[in-house]
């Protein structure tokens, strides 16, 4: 009989406060969406089993509490990070803005061995938000700015209709083994 490895990933979702993180991560893990803002959750990260291939990996999601709002996540965050999923809001330019420092933030804070091949993702969340018409960041700009920054995979997703939420966090996942 074959040996079968659990293999532990460890992700960190990082972004500006509001942008759907934790929404996200619920949405992948409980199958739950609240439109009730909760800023904090008590829990440093979530789990989530899955089959890639003929590997068992435990995900281990890990949320802010509120504190990215102040960029002072702890070190233990950050901490032996095997993918970093940057998050933004497709009807906020400013969330967009942002993604060049959390990306920045996260290299210096987790320093990986190897910064240009670290593997990260980007999801462009609440697409779902007026049927786009109150959408200010283009597809293309998003995707634009993924390929400059080492051709980082980019995910539109709402995490309120639960669209492309699996597809990414098995992308997420998938990076992460290819980096483990
Ligand atoms: P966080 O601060 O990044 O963790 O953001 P939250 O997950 O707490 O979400 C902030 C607010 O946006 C909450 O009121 C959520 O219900 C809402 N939200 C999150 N994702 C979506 C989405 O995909 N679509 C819509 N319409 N609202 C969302
Ligand atoms: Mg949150």
């Amino acid at each position: 009989m074959a040996t079968r490895r659990r293999t532990l990933l460890k992700v960190i979702v990082l972004g500006d406060s509001g942008v759907g993180k934790t929404s996200l991560m619920n949405q992948y893990v409980h199958k739950k969406f609240s439109l009730q803002y909760k800023a904090t959750i008590g829990a440093d990260f979530v789990t989530k089993e899955l089959q890639i291939g003929d590997k068992l990996v435990t995900l281990q999601i890990w949320d802010t509490a509120g504190q990215e709002r102040f960029q002072s996540l702890g070190a233990a965050f950050y901490r032996g990070a095997d993918c970093c999923a940057l998050v933004y809001d497709v009807n906020v330019t400013k969330s967009f803005d942002s993604l060049e420092t959390w990306h920045e933030e996260f290299l210096k804070q987790a320093s990986p061995a190897d910064p240009k091949t670290f593997p990260f993702i980007v999801l462009g969340n609440k697409v779902d938000i007026g049927g786009g018409s109150t959408r200010v960041v283009s597809e293309s700009k998003a995707a634009d700015w993924c390929a400059s920054n080492g051709s980082i995979p980019y995910f539109e997703t709402s995490a309120k209709e639960d669209y492309n939420v699996d597809e990414a966090f098995f992308t997420i996942a998938k990076t992460a083994l290819a980096n483990e």
